[in-house]
């Protein structure tokens, strides 16, 4: 941390002595907000185009090759500053001839090391020739029995929020916008793809030729490389998987094309061309990933029934939210995902219709409140504010529902202030106007002040106590669903015993009701336990959310015949949102404990860094 604040100090002088005598190209110079999570001096000089060749290898589970990075000079300054974690720098040559002096700086265990290269005015481009470490945080390199078809290995990255720079020595911080294009070699038997225009099918010689054209952020760098193919689902849509998993995929998400439509409709032309989605190994820690033109996806939403689509709709709304009017630091991550959450709100209410979205919303409240009073009773009240002061800290920590679930009631109450149809203008003038940039809260208010709101109207959001303020404001939206209802009652019943679960009509439940129904369940006793599980089979669903919540009950119970299938799902399924309450209610008592440091000791090697670095957390 040291050596991070003297650079900080550094790059601010030389911003400072040069700022007199800014060039021509001060002209389309924006200065970017203080990025604490990044030691990069993107307002002195910043990369605008990375070109990688690179080379991928199984065995050693390394990436090694170049990246060419095309930079702009804003200062005339001599020392180009980027971010690196655990790479191996071979050299680095200027403009395609000179080597130059480089040294790296202190490592810190969250930020990695700065890489201080000398460069001249006059620099056009730095190509750095380098090796990722085989511990790079955010690679995966799975082994053929950890994917689907058995024969083939996988690898798949996930650069977010500050991974990038472990397989990519660049400017790490989402306010520094560049295109790229890259050169990929693999093994013929393999596909390579990236978040670029892609081949949908293997080349011969196993080189792989990819290029993005619109500006992007390096959290949205992603490479996956694996035994997949592909099928279209429709005018600009595809799915990509493991041969085995294609058909189930392509069926589950039939609803893609409809939705890349209805988001045109409300927030304006899809920027990117192609919309795809990737289904990887269970492995895979999110939910899903918004890299742009290829989302990346859990195969825990291949539920078999559509249940679970909402979160393409999510990955689908980014391309908006996020991809193209980007949180210019990690502590504005709300814009991303706040707008993203009220996206795919809108878009599944334009699909399915306003009870299904209804739904949604109440159980995001219903998650939201929970939320907002674990991190109070954690101390961490500031965290529950939609602007975030994470300095100093992994950027990680402010991936909670703070930012998706408060970020949209607050769009929502927006909404409500001004009727849906201004606030459906005012957006895609937004997205339109900011396309291709950054933003931060403070600029994000000032021109929803402007654009927006009138001075009663400002008054009535009261915008100071949702950004800066703790918890839930009091003008919240109420959130209300008559399928919601039927549900609550039936809890009720069960709960006081008055109804037995045998009793319980679950006519025409969906994922949402059941979701609710377990979350709704107190007084719960072993016996009320086996004949919930009698009657539902809930230990056994093939539904990774319903899974969850029931295992949370079968903890808490001790529900030892759910234990095998818990056991099962902890090891086969990496994605964090199951992992970590699971494991964190494990920890709570010493029998459990110990049955899940055994489970933990088999499954961790399967897990990607994101994930079991949280789990080491839990479990220490
Ligand atoms: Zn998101």
């Amino acid at each position: 941390m040291k050596q991070f604040k003297i650079i900080v100090v550094l790059a601010a002088s030389i911003l400072w002595s040069c700022s007199d005598n800014m060039g021509d190209k001060a002209k389309d110079f924006v200065e970017l907000s203080k990025d604490a999570h990044s030691y990069a001096n993107s307002n002195d000089i910043r990369m605008t185009h990375l070109s990688l060749d690179l080379e991928v290898n199984f065995e050693s589970k390394t990436l090694s090759g170049s990246a060419k990075l095309d930079i702009e000079n804003y200062t005339g300054g001599t020392q180009l500053i980027l971010d690196t974690r655990k790479l191996a720098i071979q050299k680095i040559i200027l403009d395609g001839g000179v080597q130059t002096e480089f040294t790296l700086g202190e490592e810190s265990s969250i930020f990695g090391t700065p890489l201080n290269i000398t460069v001249t005015p006059q620099t056009k481009n730095v190509t750095i020739f380098y090796t990722t470490s085989p511990d790079a945080n955010a690679l995966q390199w799975l082994s053929p029995e950890q994917t689907l078809g058995k024969v083939h290995p996988f690898l798949f990255s996930q650069s977010q929020a500050i991974l990038a720079r472990t397989w990519i020595p660049c400017q790490d911080g989402p306010g520094v916008k560049f295109t790229y294009d890259a050169k990929i070699k693999t093994d013929p038997s393999l596909i390579a793809l990236m978040s670029a225009e892609n081949s949908t099918e293997k080349s011969a010689d196993g080189v792989y030729t990819f290029k993005m054209t619109q500006p992007i952020s390096s959290y949205l760098l992603a490479l996956t490389v694996g035994d997949l193919s592909y099928q279209s689902t429709g005018r600009n849509s595809g799915v990509f998987a493991e041969p085995d998993m294609l058909e189930k995929s392509v069926w589950e998400l039939e609803s893609m094309q409809s939705m890349i439509d209805s988001a045109e409709t409300l927030y304006g032309p899809y920027a990117w061309e192609q919309y795809d989605v990737v289904i990887l190994p269970p492995s895979f820690p999110f939910g899903g990933m918004e890299n742009p033109r290829l989302t990346f996806a859990t195969p825990t939403i291949i539920a078999g029934d559509r249940s679970l689509v909402a979160l393409i709709a999510h990955e689908l709304a980014h391309s908006w939210s996020g991809n193209l009017v980007t949180n210019e630091t990690w502590n504005d991550f709300w814009l991303n995902e706040g707008f993203t959450v009220y996206f795919e709100q809108r878009i599944m209410e334009k699909i399915f219709g306003k009870p299904y979205e209804e739904m949604q919303t109440k159980l995001g409240m219903g998650d939201l409140l929970n939320t907002l009073q674990e991190l109070e009773e954690d101390g961490r009240v500031e965290d529950t504010h939609l602007y975030l002061e994470l300095d100093g800290r992994d950027p990680d920590d402010g991936l909670t529902d703070v930012a998706y679930e408060k970020g949209r009631f607050f769009l929502q109450t927006i909404e409500g202030i001004t009727g849906r149809e201004r606030f459906d203008i005012f957006l895609k003038e937004y997205f339109t106007k900011n396309k291709f940039k950054s933003m931060n809260t403070e600029r994000f208010i000032t021109y929803l002040n402007d654009n927006l709101l009138s001075e009663e109207e400002q008054k009535s959001l009261n915008a100071e106590s949702w950004i800066y303020g703790p918890g839930l404001p009091d003008n919240a939206p109420e959130t209300n669903s008559t399928e919601l209802d039927r549900v609550e009652l039936a809890i009720a019943r069960f709960n006081n015993d008055r109804m037995e679960a045998k009793d319980i009509d679950a006519e025409g439940y969906t994922t949402h009701h059941w979701l609710y129904f377990l979350r709704g369940l107190k007084n719960l006793n072993l016996d009320k336990m086996e004949s919930l599980d009698k009657s539902f089979d809930f230990t056994n669903t093939g539904n990774s959310e319903i899974a969850c919540d029931w295992f949370k009950h079968c903890i808490e119970q001790s529900y030892k015949p759910a234990y095998p299938a818990m056991d099962n799902f902890l090891v086969r399924v990496g994605r964090r949102k199951f992992l970590t309450p699971l494991y964190s209610l494990l920890a709570k008592t010493s029998e459990n404990k110990e049955w899940a440091l055994e489970v933990y000791k088999r499954a961790r090697s399967g897990y990607h860094s994101v994930s079991y670095n949280t789990i080491d957390e839990v479990l220490k």
